[in-house]
């Protein structure tokens, strides 16, 4: 599916329909692709394939722009600006960017030398009357990388295109309301944006930090009717006692991307609504935000939890390979077909390392990109064996960190983190109680080998978390360094 083309058509449709909501204001289709056709004159003042950088808060503005960097044949870069100034300079610089989005509010910033700003607000471009072809890159999304150098990911608008055909498995339509948790830097928006607007559904960014602590309180509010964002935001609506049938009242389907989904979120979900459709998706920003899909319900979504959820299989048209393990069912994730990555923008040695090609057990070579997430395969569904950075040797055992973690919360009932700090592991449990740290590790001994349990447990009201809400293992291991292990 054309993004634009199918925006385009929504909006000449139905132009009243609500496109965004937000705070109680309402943009609708009419509105939002006038300003998408404005915005793309105006970048394309710019030159046959304008490079954008999205400098606008996650609302309406910023959606616009990313709609109308594509119709002006460009490649978009959305940043997160939450982050520190020197990481948003860094962006800047590597994305190399002819024209800045931005507000009157924002403006320019010092180091923004060499692009065209367009104040979202006002400008006399006149709108763009057709669309012009796709540039080869729809997009570049910066993650952090392990060594806290960002890469800079560039996605093909085929790949996006792909996506947003999957997407017509939500099967939303005018009259739903999608929900828009993650920030826009963060692959995962991805799925929002797109799905909803190019299907006639309402799109529903939080109006402020209060939505973004309680997102149950804003599904409630805003009436939400398919909910999309990591599993830990389960963990948010639980902390707040709002998992209840109430919050989740209007909601017919609920997607979850980017972390480990477990048993209590979803006992949580079907607690509150059994009937709930319910799916896990799995994938890095490297293949267009997720390429796998399972369904989950509450009869039988127990037996996929092994302990984690099963990320299920590929969806239609991508596949995944386990490679480097002992057989065809266990080992490294690698992905191949139209969403996988370009590349990383500026670092061809990265990109050879990280998208090869290779050769299949049943004779074919692929480009793939691998993830270095460990997994495997059982009757045709994947199960998620943890990162391969997060497996570590101490004293000579492997130990895979995440079953650390999900015996530590079968007997604890908090969501708990472990690292390893000096070759001592260290496990961080979220919990406000406190946790008598002494019993736990007593009983992990019957859980656990020897070797695997922690020498230490820590509470903390609440996990440091990344910019995409995921917890931030990097912080933690910084504080356990920092002596927060003592206990
Ligand atoms: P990102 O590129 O920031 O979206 O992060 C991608 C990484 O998140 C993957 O390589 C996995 O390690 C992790 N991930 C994504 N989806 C899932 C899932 N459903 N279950 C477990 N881990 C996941």
């Amino acid at each position: 599916m054309d993004p634009v083309a199918a925006l385009l058509g929504r909006a000449g449709d139905r132009p009243e329909d609500p496109a965004v909501v937000q705070g109680g204001l309402t943009v609708t289709y009419g509105a939002f692709a006038e300003r998408v056709m404005w915005l793309a004159g105006a970048f394309a003042r710019a030159g046959e394939a304008p490079k954008v950088l999205i400098d606008l808060p996650q609302g309406a503005d910023a959606y616009a722009a990313m709609f109308a960097a594509l119709m002006a044949g460009g490649t978009y870069c959305p940043v997160n600006r939450e982050a520190p100034a020197a990481a948003q300079e860094r962006v800047f610089r590597a994305f190399a960017p002819s024209v800045v989005a931005t507000d009157a509010a924002t403006g320019r910033r010092p180091w923004m030398e060499g692009a065209v700003l367009v104040d979202v607000a006002g400008c006399d471009a006149s709108p763009l009357p057709a669309p012009r072809e796709p540039a080869e890159a729809a997009y570049v999304m910066f993650t952090s990388g392990s060594t806290g150098i960002p890469k800079g990911v560039v996605v093909p608008s085929a790949g996006l295109a792909h996506y947003c055909d999957w997407a017509a498995a939500f099967e939303a339509g005018p009259g739903d309301r999608w929900s828009q948790h993650p920030n826009i830097a963060f692959d995962l928006s991805v799925l929002d944006i797109y799905g909803a607007l190019t299907r006639g559904a309402s799109l529903h960014p939080p109006a402020g930090p209060a939505d973004r602590l309680m997102p149950g309180a804003l599904a409630r509010r805003e009436r939400l009717t398919i909910w999309n964002s990591v599993p830990t935001a389960i963990d948010l609506v639980v902390e707040a006692r709002q998992a209840t049938a109430e919050t989740f009242a209007s909601v017919r389907m609920a997607s979850f991307c980017g972390e480990p989904l477990r048993g209590r979120h979803l006992r949580a979900l079907f607690e509150a609504r059994p009937d709930m459709r319910v799916q896990n998706t799995y994938g890095p920003t490297e293949a267009t935000v997720s390429c796998t899909e399972v369904a989950l319900d509450a009869a039988d979504f127990e037996a996929l939890c092994r302990p984690v959820a099963s990320l299920g299989a590929a969806i239609p048209g991508m596949e995944l390979h386990l490679i480097d393990g002992p057989d065809a069912d266990h080992g490294e994730i690698a992905i191949a077909g139209p969403q996988v990555a370009l590349g990383y923008l500026g670092d061809p040695a990265r990109t050879a390392r990280s998208f090869p090609v290779v050769d299949l057990p049943d004779g074919r070579r692929l480009r793939v990109y691998r993830t270095g997430d460990l997994a495997r395969r059982e009757e045709g569904l994947l199960y998620f064996e943890g990162r391969a950075d997060r497996q570590v040797k101490i004293t000579g055992h492997r130990i895979e960190l995440g079953e650390i973690d999900a015996a530590v919360e079968r007997l604890s009932g908090a969501p708990a983190a472990s690292v390893v700090v000096n070759d001592r592991i260290v496990t961080f449990l979220a919990t406000a109680e406190g946790a008598d740290s002494a019993a736990l590790r007593a009983r992990l001994r019957d859980a656990l080998p020897a070797y695997a349990v922690p020498t230490s447990i820590v509470p903390l009201a609440e996990f440091p978390r990344t910019p995409n809400d995921k917890v931030d293992f990097e912080a933690l291991t910084a504080m356990a360094g920092r002596g927060h292990a003592a206990a």
